[in-house]
This record gives C-alpha cells, structure tokens and sequence, in this order.
C-alpha cells in the first residue's frame, strides 16, 4: 500500500531528482496548532533555527512563529534575510566571538542569550561602543536533568550557560555591566525526550531556578525561556509523546508561577526544533544498485551519510539504530517484507543509512523515503565529504512543490545541468 504523502515524493524524485528533503508544511502548522492548543496561551514558541535553516522553511516560519534562537551569525544573517526581524531573534552559543557580538547588536537583535561571563563583559564593552544598551538573557545550567532525555546539555560539566552552582559569582558582575540590560533568564538543559513526566519535571525546575534567582537579585523579568525537550520518535518502539499530558502536567505549575506578582508580565517562551519540523521531513534517495552475496541484500543509495548524517548514526548515537522509512509507491501485491542493508554513495563503510531493515523488495531504481527527518538532516551533515553534488530541498506547501534547494558553492546542486565553472584568476 502506498502511503499518502507517495504521490508528492513520485513528482519530486521525478521533477527535481534524488536524493531530496522534502517537507510538507501542513505537518508543522498541525505541530504549531497542536502546541498552541495544548498550552492554551501558556507559552509563545520561538524556532531553533539550527534544527533546519532552510532560508525557505524560515521564511515559511517567519509568519507562523514569534520568535526566532539562532546559535551563529550565519544562522542570524539567514533569518534577517528570510524575513525575521532582528529584534525578533535570541542570540544563543557558546562561543560568541567579538565580531559577532558586534553584528549582532548592530543588527538589534533581541536578546542575547549570555553564556559565560567573558562574554558578557565583551558585549558590554561592544554596546558601549555602539553608544547601545543590549538586551540579555542569563543562560542557566541546572545541576540535574531527569532522567529519559536523549541529549542533555547541563547536569555534568558543559559549554553552555552559568551554573547553579556558581552563578553567584558572575550574576552580579553581569548585573553591574552598564550597557547591557538582564531581561530575563533562559534553560536548554535536555532534549529528545519522549516521556511526559520528565519533561514536567524538567520544567518545574526551571520554575524553581527562575523563582530563586530573581527572588535573591530582585529582578523582573520580561522573558524566560524554556528549551522544550520535546522529542520525536526516531526508531522501532519509539512512542510519540503525548503533549496533552505534558500541558496537562505543567499548567497548574505554570498558573501558580503566573499568579505571583513578579512573574504576572513575563512572556514564557518555548524553544523548539525538532518537534516542530522534525517529523514533517523526509529524506528521499533512489536506489542505484542491489548487491547479492550469500543471501544478503544491500541496496546502494544515491544519498547516505553525506546527506543525513544522523539516520547514519554518526550524530550521537551509540549504536546505529535504523530511522524509520518505507519504500515509495509500493503496490499492494509486492507488499511482502524483505531484509537489506542500505548504504550510501561514499567509499568508506560507516555510510550506512539501514542494517537489516525490513521493506518490501527493492529493485534498482526504486525510491526509499526516510522518515523523521526535518531537523537535524541536511544541516547536521558533512555534504562536502567526498564532493557529492549536494541534495536538492523541497517544501509542498499549500499543494505546490517548492524548490527550496539551497545553493552551498561547489559542487552544485544534484539537478544542475551547467558544467562546472572554473575561475582563472
Ligand atoms: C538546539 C537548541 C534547541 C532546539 O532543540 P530541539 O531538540 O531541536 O528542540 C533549543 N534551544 C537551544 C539553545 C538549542 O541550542
């Protein structure tokens, strides 16, 4: 049986080619809806722009989502060129270097999401210079993260934010800095969780932290902002959170955090990527090749690893576990399943997109869409190993195909026909 979005991945493999992201935009405006309705008004969503940069996909977004966290001045340059607003962005990393910071608050972006202390006093020296007061947030790290979130980016030492344990020592010096203005505090502790309870529980200290820290400083704030942790399923036996009993566990926390005077005009914000584009994206590559050897098949593939580097388990995975996927267009009488391998075009054997996945038989030329794949694909991976053309991007939006295929210098898109250019200098 052929799946519903099959028709739209046929006219792309044959219109623009493989291998393709390919994302539908209905997918991410129910996740928009789904969330709104679940927190009733609770939080606003800010996109994580590293999840999937797609200048497209953020002009698409950019209409559809209040704010914006990006994590480079590329990703600030491509938002502000997509259509955001500086001033709609936040400012997060944790190696800001000065010629950034400069950009940035030239740019007036909205907040900088401050890191470290270092990084405070640079930015205060640059708004100075600017003649500016800059906007911050303090990025917190808890001293725990519970349990059941497959990333975690606090609760052991880390790159990323103050924390708990010492923010005493610089919150005050960040506070006295003239030219910047603490407007609030920001948490990402953990991500890729797919459990309600834990996700509560992750919010509930962030509640505690925000609560302790602008008690103790007496501080106002306009802005927090909570990292969702939000997860996707990714592989067999993943269970799809359920968001109700998320909103559900943490709105009466949130309506008593609300309920005191301090906290009655912040905005909450919530951070995501994954959970909003994530599940919308597929990576569509053609099967080049079927090789038999005592009973094993492998399927070679026109994209592997240079395309989608997490679905070949190099992104942080322990042991390769396979995304979930299905071979396009399957006729119902073919429907039997059959083990293979499938790798992808690259000479080295760690390119491999599935081990021992169960699909209907696949033929040379068939076409193998593989699912969870709108963050975290292209964007994660090494597209200039081994000088592949790059994979062409396409957004089905509103019933039409959109060609959103980036353009990322050599060695050109896979559909160009135009012969290689050569500069002589
Ligand atoms: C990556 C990132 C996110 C988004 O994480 P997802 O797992 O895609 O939801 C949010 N906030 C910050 C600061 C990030 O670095």
């Amino acid at each position: 049986m052929s799946e519903p979005r099959d028709a739209w991945l046929c006219r792309v493999a044959a219109e623009i080619g493989t291998p393709a992201y390919v994302y539908f935009t209905d997918a991410i405006s129910a996740r928009i809806e789904a969330l709104r309705s679940a927190f009733e008004g609770r939080f606003d969503l800010s996109y994580a722009a590293k999840s999937n940069p797609n200048p497209q996909l953020l002009a698409w977004l950019a209409q559809r989502v209040e704010t914006i966290d990006v994590s480079s001045i590329g990703e600030l340059r491509l938002a502000v060129s997509a259509g955001w607003q500086a001033g709609r962005a936040s400012f997060t990393g944790p190696a800001k270097r000065d010629a950034e910071l400069r950009e940035a608050i030239e740019a007036g972006v909205g907040e900088l999401v401050i890191e470290l202390l270092r990084e405070a006093k640079s930015a205060s020296r640059i708004a100075a210079a600017l003649g500016r007061t800059q906007d911050i947030l303090v990025r917190v790290a808890p001293s725990r993260v519970p349990k059941g979130f497959g990333d975690q980016m606090a609760g052991r030492p880390s790159a990323f934010g103050l924390d708990v344990e010492t923010i005493d020592d610089d919150l005050p010096v960040i506070l006295a800095l003239p030219h910047l203005r603490l407007i609030g505090f920001h948490i990402y502790s953990g991500t890729q969780c797919l459990k309600p309870e834990p996700i509560c529980e992750n919010y509930r200290g962030f509640l505690a932290s925000f609560e302790d820290l602008c008690g103790r400083y007496d501080i106002t704030p306009h802005r927090l902002i909570f990292g969702s942790g939000l997860g996707i399923p990714y592989h067999a036996g993943d269970v799809p959170l359920d968001l109700a009993a998320v909103a559900a566990g943490i709105a009466p926390d949130l309506d008593a955090f609300r309920a005191q005077p301090r906290f009655a005009g912040a905005r909450l914000t919530l951070e995501l990527g994954r959970y909003l584009v994530g599940e919308a994206g597929y990576f569509l590559t053609r099967v080049v090749s079927v090789k038999e050897l005592r009973g094993s098949r492998i399927g070679i593939c026109d994209g592997g690893m240079n395309n989608h580097l997490p679905a070949s388990g190099h992104f942080g995975m322990v042991i390769h576990r396979n995304y979930p996927m299905h071979k396009v267009n399957t006729e119902s009488v073919e429907s039997a399943l059959e083990k293979i391998d499938l790798v992808g075009p690259l000479c080295t054997s760690i390119d491999r997109l599935a081990n021992g996945v169960m699909l209907p038989r696949l033929e040379e030329g068939d076409l193998v869409a593989i699912h969870s794949s709108g963050a975290y694909g292209l964007t994660a991976s090494p597209i200039h190993f081994i000088s592949h053309p790059h994979p062409s991007e396409v957004m089905i939006d509103d019933g039409v195909l959109v060609d959103a295929t980036r353009s990322f210098g050599d060695p050109g898109p896979q559909a160009s026909t135009s012969p290689p250019r050569l500069r002589l200098a």
